[in-house]
């Protein structure tokens, strides 16, 4: 029998599954999107210096690599072009449905029961949510936050009505993303003033532009462009992947390099000691940038440490007492990175709800799918590798494996399909365990640790991972007849 899918988010996973299924030759799919267009995080983060710190060349559907990226570490826009392009090219433009928020999904009558936050509805046989992890953005809560009656926005909602240049700006945090806006803004700016909670680690890589000597190695030569994916695809593994999950040899070389960079770039003592984190490097997101350092060194540059006592009409006070006047004021504060598919209600067998098997923390099998949830899947849900990889590669190796789940109802072998709840269990307790040997555990606070101050991450292996992603281990599973 014809099964119908829902796919929720157009962005870089619901894309992915959406090409996946047509390649099938499964056409009778939508996907859901909140937002009025594709792109999730790539349309949603617009701020100046917005780059991706995974290569451009691993930073791609491995089956649509790209020859022609201008830089190694791509910017947003031409991601986002990237995707719009990959969109029109696989046929999913008749698929998506824009300003289509799906407030709840019921099992019932074992077909999934979708209502849109316009009051349409769908019913379909499979969900596949791939809802993002850093979608919602985390708003501070500082004192006085409204009082500012100067522009204000988060990093995420950059308002580009509001002229930086020649304002003194203010930016809260010191993530990713305030780090890459810094240099991005230092030289058009009258003041930038960075009031730092915590120092980061900040490894030296540049981001150069390829030359059309170079785009032309890679155009049109899809040998070529696999060897470059697979050879960064590597180096993470090698590298960054086993330091996070308890190689100190590697996590060493990284601190090490980090160390380095911080001593022979800011010479400075007192601005050195500033920014000299008290944790283990890539306990936190590790920062990639060789621009970051150079930028707060400028005459116009100023980190404030001293901690924020609140926010006023003119500016932030510090709690030294001092007020920082301010024409613009960034919140670069990052995202809730547990909120996985809600506030969508999601309602399962029985009447089980998403949010009460969640009430404590966000468990899933293999980060795929959930007890008592026939036929729904997850793309980069609870404890997928995101730390440690690209993304991408995650979600391929995640849907390839859905799909075989998948399978079993089309062709009949059952009519729905969810893990058993005592082998998520098992898996999760095995999580929890092997959580203790990794570097995010290790004494700092960050997105990655959820209210219990577990990680959401992965905590083996690349090989594990690719290799349980393989095959599913159809004893985990309960397949309802
Ligand atoms: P983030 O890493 O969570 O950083 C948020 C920053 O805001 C932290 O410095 C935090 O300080 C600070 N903060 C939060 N609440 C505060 C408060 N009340 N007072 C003062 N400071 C406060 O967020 P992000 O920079 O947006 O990055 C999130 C993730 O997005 C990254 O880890 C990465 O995975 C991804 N990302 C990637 C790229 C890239 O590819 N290059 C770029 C941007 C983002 P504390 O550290 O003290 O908590």
């Amino acid at each position: 029998m014809r099964k119908r899918f829902a796919i929720i988010g157009a962005g870089m996973s619901g894309m992915l599954a959406a090409i996946k299924l047509k390649q099938r030759g499964i056409e009778d799919f939508a996907i859901y999107e909140k937002a009025a267009g594709l792109g999730g995080t790539w349309r949603h983060n617009t701020y100046p210096g917005l780059c991706c710190d995974v290569p451009s060349h691993v930073y791609a559907y491995s089956f649509e690599l790209k020859g022609d990226w201008t830089r190694r570490f791509s910017p947003g826009a031409e991601i986002q072009g990237y995707f719009e392009g990959v969109a029109a090219k696989y046929g999913l433009t008749k698929h998506f449905h824009f300003n289509s928020e799906i407030v709840r999904a019921e099992y019932r009558d074992r077909r999934w029961h979708l209502a849109v936050q316009d009051g349409t509805t769908d019913t379909v046989d499979f969900v596949i949510a791939a809802t993002g992890v850093l979608h919602h953005p985390t708003y501070p809560d500082i004192v006085g936050l409204k009082d500012f009656e100067g522009p204000s926005f988060h990093s995420a909602r950059w308002d580009h009505s509001v002229a930086l240049e020649g304002k003194r700006v203010g930016i809260v945090g010191t993530g990713s993303t305030a780090l890459q806006i810094v240099p991005a803004i230092v030289d058009s700016v009258a003041k930038v003033k960075l009031f730092q909670r915590t120092a980061q680690w900040v490894l030296p890589l540049a981001n150069p532009a390829y030359s059309e000597e170079e785009k032309a190695m890679y155009v049109g030569k899809p040998e070529r462009l696999r060897q470059s994916y697979d050879f960064w695809a590597q180096r993470f593994v090698d590298t960054f992947a086993r330091a996070v999950v308890g190689d100190q040899n590697e996590l060493q070389k990284i601190e090490d390099a980090c160390r380095v960079n911080l001593e022979e770039n800011v010479p400075d003592l007192k601005l050195r000691r500033k920014l000299t984190p008290n944790y283990r490097a890539a306990c936190k997101r590790l920062i990639m940038s060789d621009t970051f350092y150079p930028a707060m060194q400028k005459p116009n540059a100023e980190l404030l440490t001293d901690g924020i006592r609140r926010i006023e009409a003119a500016g932030v006070r510090t709690k030294d007492g001092m007020l920082h006047e301010l024409d613009v004021l960034v919140l670069a504060t990052g995202f809730d990175g547990h909120a996985f598919i809600r506030p969508m209600e999601v309602v399962g067998e029985g009447g089980r709800q998403l949010a009460d098997a969640w009430a404590v923390a966000n468990e899933a099998y293999r980060s795929v799918a959930v007890p008592g949830f026939h036929n729904f899947f997850m793309l980069v849900g609870p404890n997928s590798p995101i730390g440690n990889f690209s993304v991408i590669m995650i979600s391929e190796l995640q849907i390839d494996y859905i799909l075989q789940l998948v399978d079993l109802v089309c062709d009949g072998k059952c009519h729905a399909v969810a893990p058993k709840a005592a082998a998520s269990a098992r898996f999760n307790a095995a999580l929890r365990e092997a959580m203790k040997g990794t570097v995010w555990v290790s004494g700092c606070k960050s997105w990655y640790l959820d209210r219990s101050g577990n990680p959401t991450l992965w905590p083996w292996s690349f090989d594990r991972f690719r290799a349980e992603m393989q095959k599913p281990d159809l004893e985990d599973f309960d397949l309802a007849a």
